[in-house]
């Protein structure tokens, strides 16, 4: 008969904490996915978090609220470069629309001069 694979419930057994790799772990943190044993996790929320989890959330909420704006500033700039954008060619235009006969006659000028000299 074949040998039966490992069992799940063995491998959880196995897993160690991540901070202490002489304790078994009991939790599982909801925020990295990382096994911890029951002194290394907390109930954040109804979560169970390990504590750098629980920092960075914390950090993160501080962060939210310090820039509420943070999501709009990429269309803002979008649009702010798109303005640039549409001025920098309405110029440009302007330019070219100017200059092609000026610039016509000069090279065809040369042409012609330098076909005459020959
Ligand atoms: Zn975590
Ligand atoms: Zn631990």
């Amino acid at each position: 008969m074949a040998s039966p694979g490992p069992i799940r419930g063995m491998e959880f057994a196995q897993l160690r904490c991540f901070n202490h790799a002489q304790r078994e772990a009991a939790a599982r943190c909801l925020g990295c996915a990382r096994f911890f044993c029951r002194e290394c996790v907390s109930e954040h929320k109804n979560r169970l978090l390990c504590a750098q989890c629980i920092a960075e959330e914390a950090q993160r909420g501080q962060q939210a609220r310090r820039n509420f704006l943070a999501p709009f500033r990429p269309a803002l700039r979008l649009m702010l470069g798109l303005l640039l954008a549409w001025s920098a060619f309405y110029f440009m235009g302007k330019a070219l629309i100017a200059v092609p006969s000026a610039f016509h006659d000069g090279l065809s000028a040369f042409s012609d001069d330098a076909g005459s000299a020959r």
